[in-house]
């Protein structure tokens, strides 16, 4: 968790980013998490992911939007995108974030935006999800989602088990029949508010799973632990809770085998797939998930 919370540091600095998005060779590594900078590419990803059997979910990268032209112009994105996703015959689902959608300018005016998105989604027979950004949008996030989700069920939320009112937010969704997407967590967070430890987070995210089996309405379970998953798989065998009525969610270049090994044994399986010139804060928390990436990295920086 520390290094996570290094790495996250280091690569906010301006010189270090300049580096890492003008520099040519770093682009085969950011090719392996994110699909390419067009709705093209991710269109392209999301026909060869379904034609293996897998759903997705198209995220359009960018966050962190602080001017209203530019929130627009991510719903305009995100108007585009849903049409062409039913025209191409996919599963209609997209990921958003309210800081893309200018949550920092002002809560009406994301608000609106989202709804845009959502009643566009409504109209695809779509579906869409809201990813949980740093602790200091949780509740706001949340508010916005209760608002919009009584009038529209077609959306749904990400809870990350590492937050320790992840428990009682979780009670809510269930109780309001949200299908929710439950994650460890990607940001780095002080012990006050969230499992400083890596065992403590795996233990969270196995409690909230299987509350969510049990109760959940269309839960996701968003993970590549194969511990965890093989321990998803067990609990819901021994309470008779069928395949279909929850899914399994991982990040595009991420563990395929197991993404393949799972529709096989016939899971629901969806892929998110973040496409978009916008790439660089995600790319980041993926390399801050894994010292092994960070490794790879450092050895193409010093080549
Ligand atoms: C569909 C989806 C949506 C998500 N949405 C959000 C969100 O809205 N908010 C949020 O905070 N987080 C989000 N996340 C990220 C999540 O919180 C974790 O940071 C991430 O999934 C890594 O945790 P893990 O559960 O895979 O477990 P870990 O214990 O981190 O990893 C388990 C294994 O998975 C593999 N693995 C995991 N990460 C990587 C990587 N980066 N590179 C290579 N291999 C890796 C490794 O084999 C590792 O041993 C999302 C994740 C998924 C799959």
């Amino acid at each position: 968790m520390l290094t996570r919370a290094l790495v996250l540091k280091i690569a906010s600095l301006p010189p270090v980013r300049h580096l890492i998005t003008r520099g040519r060779p770093f682009r085969k590594l950011v090719d392996r998490f994110v699909a390419g900078e067009t709705l093209q590419d991710a269109i392209r990803v999301a026909q060869q992911l379904q034609s293996r059997g897998m759903k997705v979910s198209i995220d359009y990268l960018g966050e962190s939007v602080r001017d209203r032209q530019m929130a627009e112009a991510v719903v305009g994105e995100y108007l585009r995108v849903l049409p062409m996703l039913a025209q191409a015959g996919l599963d209609t689902q997209v990921s958003v974030k309210l800081t893309q959608l200018g949550l920092d300018i002002e809560t009406d005016f994301c608000r609106n935006n989202l709804e845009r998105i959502v009643q566009c989604a409504q109209g695809a027979g779509g579906f869409v999800r809201i990813d949980m950004e740093s602790s200091q949008y949780t509740q706001r996030t949340l508010d916005i989602f209760y608002i919009l989700h009584d009038r529209y069920p077609n959306l749904g939320i990400v809870i990350q088990a590492y937050l320790y009112r992840s428990e009682e937010d979780i009670e809510r969704l269930i109780g309001c029949k949200a299908s929710v997407r439950l994650c460890k967590g990607a940001y780095a967070e002080p012990a006050s508010i969230a499992y400083p430890k890596r065992s403590q987070v795996n233990a969270a995210y196995r409690r909230l799973m299987q509350k969510l089996l049990l109760y959940g309405n269309a839960p996701a379970l968003a993970t590549h632990d194969e511990s965890i998953i093989r321990d998803a798989i067990a609990f819901a065998q021994d309470n008779n809770i069928s395949p279909q009525r929850f899914e399994f969610e991982m990040l595009y270049g991420i563990r395929r085998d197991l993404q393949e090994k799972l529709v096989a044994q016939g899971y629901q399986m969806r892929v998110y797939v973040p496409y978009g010139e916008a790439w660089y804060p995600y790319f980041t928390r993926r390399l801050a998930e894994r010292p092994a990436n960070l490794l790879f990295f450092l050895r193409h920086v010093l080549r």
